[in-house]
């Protein structure tokens, strides 16, 4: 079989990378998907969708992605239930209520519309958060959360429906480079021709690098998240902290997501759940938002952050192997900024260079030596 160009990965990554090459009129694209559409990071996450980051990067890519998110149903014909409920951002430290300051401050620069709030404001607005030992929130009402099997699935079909193509459970399992160049792809289904390769492995990613010989930075971690039964709708924003370690959301049939994270965890694939999440979630969240305590836990399960070492993502096309993209590392976001960078590397492809958003930035060169920027709004 021949193509122009392969996609490696059915996630939100590679879903939205080949929705805009196919909108761009780029059609002859393969789909390579180890096991189904969204088994990935994707269909595990919360599927927030938030502008408020510490880095210029990420509110860019983000703000630029809301932009596709408000247009997702017109544009693939599904209601992925999208909502621009806002973010609701909760310090609880002196020091992280000071650099929350700085980034509204930055994020403004950038056009976006967020605000800072008192504890008091917080219990006007949202009354049924505990605010004991609140410092201080950020708000951004055009934030939200859209359900991430649904916007995976709809990129999927729209980009089928163009004209690419879907293969599930052809997994690569060799990049075939000639004199520094992609020529194919071995999978477990035979050998394909093409011109292009990206790696959208999320967390299989250094996997994918390693087969044309790059070494990615990125290192996958367990995240685990649980989901309550239903009540009637009572809460539009998503509300996190990082000084909390804490995110929730009520999904639109009403169910609660919620999750944090774990600094004991060691990297790997580990699909495993504990009572240890389960215990110190429903303790922490039924403090905090106490309307929880007589709600019953129905589903926990767990997936992966694709961390890079500056928790921003890592995208570009390889300085070494002509025609091999990869767009990984996106710790714990790559849901939210999955639009933007998607199409950031059709454009790429079709152009020869990205015109509508700039990931000169995220580029793997960043890593050489140099100091770079943390991204610290993460849990
Ligand atoms: P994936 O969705 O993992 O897709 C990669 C695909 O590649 C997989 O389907 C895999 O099977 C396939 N693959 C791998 N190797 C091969 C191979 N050799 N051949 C063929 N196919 C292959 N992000 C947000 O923006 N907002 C959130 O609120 C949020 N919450 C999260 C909560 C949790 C608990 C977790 C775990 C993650 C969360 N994330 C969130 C992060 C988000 O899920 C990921 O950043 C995003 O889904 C990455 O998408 P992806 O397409 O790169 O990866």
């Amino acid at each position: 079989m021949k193509t122009k160009v392969v996609i490696i990965g059915a996630g939100m990554v590679g879903a939205s990378i080949a929705f805009h090459l196919t909108r761009l009129g780029e059609k002859d694209v393969f789909i390579l998907e180890k096991s189904y559409v969204s088994s990935g990071s994707t269909g595990r996450c919360a599927g927030g969708i938030r502008q408020q980051w510490s880095t210029r990067n990420n509110v860019r890519l983000a703000m630029r992605s809301v932009e596709w998110f408000k247009r997702m149903k017109e544009d693939t014909g599904m209601d992925v239930e999208y909502k621009q409920g806002g973010y609701l951002i909760l310090s609880f430290d002196e020091e992280e209520a000071e650099e929350f300051a700085e980034n509204v401050k930055m994020q403004k620069e950038e056009g976006l519309e967020v605000e800072v709030l008192t504890p008091k404001q917080v219990k006007r607005r949202f009354p049924y958060v505990n605010v004991e030992g609140v410092k201080l929130a950020t708000f951004c009402p055009t934030d939200g959360h859209a359900n991430p099997h649904l916007a995976n699935f709809a990129y999927i079909r729209r980009s089928v429906e163009n004209g690419a193509r879907l293969f599930t459970k052809t997994e690569v399992k060799e990049i075939d480079v000639s004199n520094g160049t992609v020529k194919g792809v071995w999978t477990n289904a035979g050998y394909i021709e093409c011109e292009v390769v990206i790696n959208a492995a999320g967390p299989w990613s250094k996997d994918i690098g390693e087969m044309v010989g790059i070494d990615l930075p990125t290192e996958s971690y367990r995240h685990q998240i649980l989901v309550t039964e239903p009540l009637e709708n009572m809460m539009d924003p998503m509300i996190i902290s990082f000084s909390g370690n804490f995110y929730i959301r009520q999904t639109r049939h009403g169910s609660f997501l919620m999750g944090q994270g774990d600094k004991d965890e060691r990297p790997g694939i580990n699909r495993k759940v504990t009572a240890k999440f389960l215990l110190e979630m429903v303790n922490k969240m039924s403090r905090r938002f106490p309307f929880l305590r007589n709600l019953r836990v129905i589903r926990q399960w767990s997936g992966e952050y694709n961390m890079s070492p500056d928790a921003q993502p890592i995208v570009g096309l390889s300085e070494n192997v002509l025609g091999y993209f990869y767009a990984v590392g996106f710790s714990g976001h790559g849901f939210m900024v999955a639009p933007a960078v998607g199409e950031a590397i059709a454009e790429w492809i079709v152009f020869g260079k990205p015109k509508s958003v700039d990931v000169s930035q995220l580029s793997l060169e960043r890593f050489k030596g140099k100091e770079f920027l943390k991204e610290r709004s993460v849990v």
